[in-house]
């Protein structure tokens, strides 16, 4: 008897972030993708939402992440080529901090191992530089020139827009119930019908959890991520072109942010931890009075030019693993793939780590990144 024939080659759960990149560089490749969506590419329930996300070459996260940093900067700029739209503003990144605390020691280190180019601030030129910042006494600046911020629902929707372009399918308000890998292909269940494809890859997101080997799903879980505006009487000093992305550890309040991209607000959040989850569907998108207190409190010590009072909050979600790093490779008999548990990292690197996944799946697995194999924390 004949074999049924596939519906693709590879399946893609999830086209968010990840699954968007991906189809696109499968597409890119010629590999028959089909990709399902629980809701539909750009949505604001997961990961992506809020207008940016950092993108940055100096990374005190680890120096083993910078060649994909690298060609990920590469990818966003072809993504724009081909879908012709705007999507990486690289406006120069600042972190600040105490040179001997962890953060800015391991960023030191690591432009010290990958040869990213910085320049150190002291406290005074970073007065005169970006008089928007406070600094306190003994802190730095390390200003990344090639740093900035990526629009992350345009990103996602060209990304897909390009993929569809190049073939890719699309399933939208589409949910896999359920992934069965059989002996020569493997079964995605919705709630219509079932789809058989060569591969499949986990892109879910908050949601991957489900799709998980018991003793991965033990190591990962949903975490709610606040967002928060804030206005100013001097939107000016608050560009792209005065106002770079930044980071800033200042001891008691860690806070990050972009510069304006309405002209009205400037984006300021971090200093409340995100928690974990028990269903990322069910997150509570409003801020407490207590996380409100939080985050205004650090605005107003570290961004004195900011009326430390919200004008806009806002919640995402996104998967965090017990190590920080992501969780890409082959679990299972072999036929079902993970790229998911970004940690709240994932969006700056997520056109490089779709290149590094297709070409797994068409049979090369890229050695440098084996430190994000599922097989670590088994
Ligand atoms: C508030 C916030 C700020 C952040 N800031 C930064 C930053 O500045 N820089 C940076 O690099 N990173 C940042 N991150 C992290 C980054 O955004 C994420 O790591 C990355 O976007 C995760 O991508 P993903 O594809 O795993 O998840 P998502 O983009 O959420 O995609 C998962 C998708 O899967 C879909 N899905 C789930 N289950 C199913 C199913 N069963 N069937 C069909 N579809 C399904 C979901 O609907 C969703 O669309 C931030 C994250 C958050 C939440």
């Amino acid at each position: 008897m004949a074999a049924t024939p596939l519906d693709a080659e590879v399946g893609i759960v999830g086209t968010g972030t990840t699954g968007s990149m991906l189809s696109w560089q499968l597409a890119r490749r010629g590999v028959g993708a089909l990709a399902f969506e629980q809701f539909a590419p750009g949505h604001d329930r997961g990961a992506v939402g809020g207008e940016t996300r950092l993108f940055r070459l100096a990374y005190a996260e680890g120096a083993q992440y910078v060649p994909l940093l690298r060609d990920s900067l590469r990818l966003w700029r072809e993504l724009e080529a081909e879908s012709g739209a705007d999507i990486l503003t690289q406006c120069g990144g600042l972190a600040i901090g105490d040179p001997a605390a962890e953060y800015l020691a391991g960023l030191i280190d690591s432009v010290h191992r990958t040869g990213v180019a910085v320049e150190v601030l002291s406290k005074g030129e970073a007065a005169q530089r970006y008089p928007q910042h406070r600094l306190r006494d003994g802190e730095v600046a390390v200003l990344d020139e090639q740093a900035g911020f990526l629009r992350c629902e345009q990103a996602v929707l060209s990304a897909t827009r390009v993929a569809e372009r190049l073939g890719a399918r699309v399933l939208r308000y589409t949910e896999v119930t359920d992934i069965v890998e059989d002996a020569d292909n493997v079964q995605l269940r919705t709630p219509e019908r079932t789809y058989r494809v060569g591969q499949v890859v986990v892109c879910a997101g908050a949601w991957a959890s489900r799709f998980l080997p018991e003793r991965l799903a033990a190591a990962v879980d949903p975490r709610r991520v606040l967002l928060t505006w804030f206005g100013t009487e001097n939107i000016d000093d608050y560009r792209p072109e005065r106002f770079p992305i930044f980071i800033h550890h200042g001891g008691t309040a860690h806070i990050y942010g972009t510069p304006t991209v309405d002209d009205v607000m400037v984006k300021v959040a971090g200093a409340v931890v995100s928690h974990s989850v028990p269903d990322p569907a069910a997150v509570d998108r409003r801020h407490s009075s207590a996380e409100v207190c939080t985050i205004a409190d650090a605005v107003r010590r570290m961004l004195p030019g900011l009326h430390p009072h919200p004008l806009r909050t806002d919640a995402f979600t996104d998967l965090y693993t017990s190590d920080g790093h992501p969780l890409v490779g082959r679990v299972g008999a072999g036929r079902v793939v993970l790229a998911t548990g970004h940690s709240g990292r994932g969006f700056k690197f997520a056109t490089g780590l779709a290149a590094v996944v297709a070409d797994l799946l068409t049979g090369t697995a890229d050695p440098r990144y084996e430190f994000m194999s599922p097989h670590r924390l088994a």
